[in-house]
């Protein structure tokens, strides 16, 4: 880094990485609290991880009129969604619209990657190191980077003995692929595959989805919004937001209040019809205990599962598509017509939960015993959620402490948002906050408020340095292990907990105590004149 800071370095209050939901609204309350702020964006293009994932099918399953901004009423009231889950390429344009509406571009630099970053002690500043050679100093080093943007892409042997092309979904081609007359082979059957297989085996001659383990994967019903529903929503959008804010998730479902086992077996039953018919994740709203009590939870799975065996024709297919593990431990999936494509003739589901992908071939791949000829191979393998986007940046802290380091045991900070010995850094929805169990968009804007109000403290009283006292960040640990407790979510490998990803500690990172207790506590802080954190070397 020395060398290339000989070169040339500039100077901004502060450094923002990222150009997704949470780089352009930081960007936008920085320049707005009067800060001069940089925007450091990898891709050529805003929208962060919905610039990458341009997958087949990429939409978001939580509902457009909240998957989307509140911050200036305005903007929610002239933008018009089109459908209750929107398409990748709708985001995509929804993330350009407010680029443009708010003339954020002109203080983003594109297709520049953060490499490094380190804390200078004596200047209170971080001096971050980017591929172009360029050096930025500033006081603040804000990371916006996304919790589910770093592909894992396996080290699968022989990869590169496979002929055709590899693909991640996570790292689609911007051009687009077409699969016509192909024969394609899909690895993982998680959301994003959930997505894609459906319109892949329209497509492709045929399809061979590899399976390692099942998921659970509730109807999405997607449609068209009606315009009076729009309506009803925009004649009160903040009342509407402010009831979304008061669920522990800042998603607007109903949630029966009741115990799944407080009722008869026919009225659960048909409780769970309504829910099915509604579709997407508020299915798991059917009843109060579904995600804390396994009695609860073995009710859903098992009408889960009557369902799943009405669609599948071949009684083994829906066998194997099963799961054995707590209904929704994994995160949901939330699917069109995805079990059905299971009866398509040009589909096959391979079952690898023995070997797995045992190797690539030149002519395709080898697995449960098998040579498959393919000519395109999907990997919908996933991403190192949480910590990936963020220790993959040779970041140091005081004493030159590494993330890397820090983290080695599990993510370690103080709210989800600051992780003591890295001062002046803020993370936006890190691990230890709702982050990926709330409305990604609506953590997004609470924490980018409450780090501008943190800067504009710090400037009012004078001080350059704010970092989490290592006391508070241990007690935080304990109360997002402690809400970890009360939730079935924890009982099983997943992202969640970093099983996905080889040497990664085993933790539960996101807190899941809830959207509006985590936004009490962190205004607790804030009345407490910033309560645990030293504002002194
Ligand atoms: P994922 O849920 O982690 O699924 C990855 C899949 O790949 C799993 O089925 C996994 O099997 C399999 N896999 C991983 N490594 C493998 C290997 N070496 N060999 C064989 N199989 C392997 O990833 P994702 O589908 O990309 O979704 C991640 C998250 O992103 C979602 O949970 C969701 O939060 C978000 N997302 C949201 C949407 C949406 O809004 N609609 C869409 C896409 C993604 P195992 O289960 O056995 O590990």
């Amino acid at each position: 880094m020395a060398q290339s800071e000989s070169i040339a370095t500039e100077r901004f209050d502060a450094v923002v990485v990222g150009a997704g939901f949470a780089g352009l609204y930081m960007l936008h309350k920085l320049r707005e609290a009067g800060f001069d702020a940089r925007v450091l964006e990898a891709a050529p293009g805003v929208g962060g991880t919905w610039y990458w994932n341009r997958y087949p099918g990429a939409r978001c399953d939580i509902d457009s009129m909240q998957y989307s901004y509140q911050f200036s009423e305005d903007l929610q009231q002239e933008w018009e969604w089109s459908e209750r889950y929107a398409t990748q390429p709708e985001i995509l344009a929804y993330v350009e619209h407010v680029a443009e509406r708010f003339d954020l571009k002109r203080d983003i630099d594109f297709e520049v990657r953060v490499e490094a970053s380190r804390f200078d002690d004596a200047a209170d500043e971080w001096v971050v190191a980017t591929d172009t050679g360029r050096t930025i100093r500033a006081r603040y080093f804000i990371m916006g980077v996304g919790c589910l943007s770093t592909a894992i892409m396996p080290n699968f042997e022989g990869h590169d003995d496979f002929r055709g092309p590899v693909y991640h979904t996570g790292h689609w081609p911007s051009e687009g692929v077409d699969f016509t007359g192909k024969r394609v082979g899909i690895i993982g059957t998680g959301s994003s595959a959930v997505q894609s297989i459906p319109l892949v085996a329209d497509q492709a001659e045929h399809l061979y989805v590899y399976q390692r383990t099942p998921g659970y994967v509730v109807p999405a019903h997607n449609r068209k919004l009606a315009p009076e529903e729009v309506a009803e929503i925009k004649a009160d959008y903040r009342g509407f937001r402010a009831q979304a804010k008061a669920q522990p998730t800042a998603f607007l479902f109903p949630i029966d209040e009741r115990s799944a086992l407080s009722v008869s077996a026919e009225e659960r039953s048909a409780r769970y019809d309504e829910q099915w018919e509604i579709g997407g994740l508020p299915f798991l709203g059917a009843f109060a205990d579904l995600m804390s009590d396994e009695a609860a939870n073995e009710t859903i799975a098992e009408y889960w599962r009557g369902k799943i065996r009405e669609v599948v024709n071949d009684r083994k297919i829906a066998d194997l598509l099963t799961p054995d593990t707590v209904f929704g431990c994994k995160r949901l999936c939330v699917g069109t017509n995805y079990y059905e494509t299971y009866n398509r003739d040009n589909v096959t589901l391979v079952d690898i939960s023995g070997n797995g992908i045992e190797r690539f071939t030149s002519e395709g791949l080898r697995a449960a015993g098998a040579d498959y000829a393919l000519d395109a191979i999907v990997c919908a393998t996933g991403f190192d959620a949480m910590t990936g986007s963020v220790s993959r940046i040779d970041i140091t802290g005081v004493d030159g402490l590494s993330i890397k380091e820090k983290w080695r045991e599990g993510p370690k900070t103080f709210l989800g948002l600051t992780i003591s010995g890295f001062p002046n850094m803020f993370n936006i929805a890190g691990p230890g906050s709702p982050s990926v169990l709330a409305t990604m968009v609506t953590g997004i804007e609470h924490h980018v408020e409450w780090i501008t109000d943190c800067l504009s403290w710090m400037r009012e009283t004078g001080k350059t340095r704010i970092d989490a006292e290592p006391e508070a960040e241990a007690d935080w640990g304990k109360q997002v292990a402690e809400a970890g407790k009360g939730s079935l979510r924890t009982a099983c490998d997943s992202w969640y907990v970093g099983s996905n990803v080889d040497g990664k500690a085993r933790v539960f990172m996101p807190y899941v105590g809830g959207f509006p207790k985590y936004v009490e506590i962190c205004k607790g802080v804030v009345a407490g004149g910033y309560e645990g954190f030293a504002t002194d070397r």
